[in-house]
């Protein structure tokens, strides 16, 4: 890694029109899964779009365009997760970008609202040991989630 680091955001199309408050605020605190990221560690943004839509169309393409502007990771949104389904295509996307453009992908963005925990918890939609491992980098504690809900 070097001394910057240049990441790109995919969000969830169903949330295209987001103005990414929730993404920025969570980078620039580096919390939810950039917490990965030093303080003093500069992380410049290079890329932020949306997947396509339903299958992720973009998905083929945008990290192509992202690496060519120095992007070595791949954040998907956490809208990814916590959308009304979450991304049933997640866990292809993620080995795609990373088998095809050798990048490394990063499940989330900030960190979960609680809103979207409660129901989610509700619904049993994270009970499995692929979803728990794609939710832990926003899971983070109440107070975080109360946060940002
Ligand atoms: S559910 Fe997945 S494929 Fe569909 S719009 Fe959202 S991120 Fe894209």
């Amino acid at each position: 890694m070097t001394a910057k680091t240049k990441i790109g955001i995919i969000i969830c199309d169903r949330y295209r029109s987001c103005a990414g408050g929730k993404c920025f605020r969570a980078l620039q605190n580096r919390e939810g899964a950039f917490d990965i990221y030093k303080t003093d560690e500069e992380v410049e943004l290079v890329g932020y779009t949306s997947c396509g839509g339903c299958p992720g169309g973009n998905i083929e393409y945008a990290p192509e365009e992202m690496k060519k502007n120095g992007a070595e990771i791949i954040h998907f949104a956490t809208g990814f997760v916590v959308g009304y389904p979450p991304c049933p295509y997640i866990h292809h996307f993620k080995d795609f970008i990373e088998e095809k453009y050798g990048m490394k992908v990063v499940i989330g963005t900030h960190p979960i609202p609680q809103k979207y925990y409660i129901t989610h918890s509700k619904l049993g939609t994270w009970n499995s040991t692929e979803w728990n491992k794609f939710i832990k980098p926003t899971l983070g504690d109440e107070e975080i989630r109360l946060d940002y809900n």
